[in-house]
């Protein structure tokens, strides 16, 4: 550690002076960024500072981190495959971390789903989910269906195709509209995640099939829980209902399970929930165990079949990270270690806790809602909150947790200790009791 360089701010965190000048963070500003803290290890729940400040990590770095970090298990993955080969291309090659990884997905995935493409990131695999679905269209002959339908509140990623099936009006890329592709949106189902269906949340999906279903390629969605578009919890019937309108009408069904894999929702994907298997899943984050970034879209025979067997007679994507053996191994052991875990025991403990604990926050004055849905908790404030101030003072409780707009929510790794959750929980209502209502 090179103390010379550490930077106090006035946010009182503990920075780097050649970071706040010259290394852009996620959605911020080079002249005024938000503050960052130096983090100098990880192990476990905890996150090391700078400074010698110990966090308990909330957030499992933005849905990855199951296992907690530092895991033997997946530090002896990678260690083995680096001495072995670190890359080769996947054109032309192919080698045992993308097999195996592979046949283990083939395992936990629904049967219809039997087509593995890697791709690099989260982002990237929507981009090769849509091009797929266009692909697929193109390929029975009908060229027109290139649009896609979407729910409103959703979040699919940063590149321009997944930028265009995120809100457009909360979903972070309002002022590149006009530059993107207009797309079909939909409002989001009202219907609450446990709560009783009410059949009027699919009629607005069903009125754009009737109105413009020959132009749909696709409908995109993130099954059940909307995650970095509003943190909603829906009703499943809504995906059964979705995709039997689509079904009907020629129009592939989509699911982006980049956030919701591997566990978060309490089962071990979010279709399980209703039931429904779509034509093209979506997987990222989780899938590595938040060591490297790597993402899978799995499709049917029928998807893959389509494509292949017609002009161009290949599917046109061909990433040169595509398998790489570090991301495959490391994501097999992650798999591996996350099925031999006891992960739903764990994530249901999770939830039960969370449940009991943010529930006083429902009376707090601040608070427009509170919900809990596997290890997922977020307690929705009636106004946004100050990412900087109400960062630094998660940072002082000694908790890990990154609010955005009016949503301050925990995603803790599975194996978080009881008591190490219950610090965070407590953190939570303490803080945001305090927030000026
Ligand atoms: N889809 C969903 C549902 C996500 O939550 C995210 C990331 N937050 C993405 C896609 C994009 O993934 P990445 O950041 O790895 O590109």
């Amino acid at each position: 550690m090179n103390s010379e360089k550490l930077l106090v701010t006035d946010y009182g965190s503990v920075t780097d002076s050649f970071d706040r000048d010259h290394l852009w963070h996620p959605y911020t500003s080079t002249t005024r960024p938000l503050p960052v803290y130096k983090v100098v290890s990880a192990k476990g729940c905890r996150i090391r500072l700078a400074d010698g400040t110990e966090l308990i990590e909330g957030m499992s770095s933005w849905w990855c981190a199951v296992h907690g970090y530092n895991h033997p298990v997946l530090n002896k993955a990678l260690k083995e495959q680096i001495d072995r080969m670190s890359h080769v291309m996947f054109g032309g090659l192919t080698h045992d971390p993308a097999i195996d990884l592979g046949k283990l997905l083939l395992k936990i995935l629904p049967s219809q789903l039997t087509h593995i493409f890697y791709a690099d990131s989260g982002s990237v695999a929507v981009e090769v989910a849509m091009k797929m679905a266009v692909q697929y269209q193109y390929a029975k002959g009908l060229a027109s269906r290139t649009d896609f339908v979407t729910i409103r509140s959703g979040y699919h990623g940063d590149t321009w195709n997944a930028m265009s099936v995120c809100d457009p009006v909360t979903g972070m890329h309002s002022i590149f509209g006009a530059a993107l592709p207009a797309r079909h949106f939909v409002s989001q189902p009202c219907s609450r995640f446990g709560g009783t269906w009410n059949p009027e949340d699919i009629e607005p999906l069903k009125e754009i099939i009737e109105k413009h279903g020959d132009e749909i390629a696709a409908l995109i969605l993130e099954p059940v829980v909307q995650g970095a578009g509003g943190m909603w919890f829906y009703h499943p019937q809504y995906l059964v209902e979705a995709a039997r309108l689509c079904r009907e009408r020629g129009i592939l069904v989509i699911f982006d399970e980049i956030a919701t894999g591997f566990g978060r929702t309490g089962r071990l994907f979010a279709y399980e929930h209703a039931g429904v298997v779509p034509d093209i899943m979506c997987i990222g984050k989780a899938l590595t165990g938040g060591y490297m970034t790597m993402s899978a879209v799995i499709a049917t025979d029928n998807v893959a079949d389509t494509i292949s067997d017609n002009y161009p007679y290949a599917f046109m994507h061909g990433p040169t990270f595509m398998g790489n053996p570090l991301a495959c191994a490391v994501a097999k052991a992650s798999v591996q270690l996350l099925l031999d875990s006891g992960w739903q025991e764990k994530v249901m403990t999770i939830e039960s806790l969370l449940k009991r604990e943010l529930a006083p926050a429902a009376d707090f004055p601040q608070v427009a809602d509170v919900r809990v849905l596997g290890a997922i908790g977020v307690v929705e404030m009636k106004k946004p909150v100050d990412m900087a101030v109400i960062q630094k003072r998660f940072v002082e409780e000694g908790v890990w947790v990154r609010p955005f707009g009016r949503l301050v929510y925990v995603m803790p790794p599975f194996v978080i200790s009881q008591e190490e959750l219950s610090i965070l929980t407590s953190a939570l209502l303490n803080i945001v009791q305090n927030i000026d209502v």
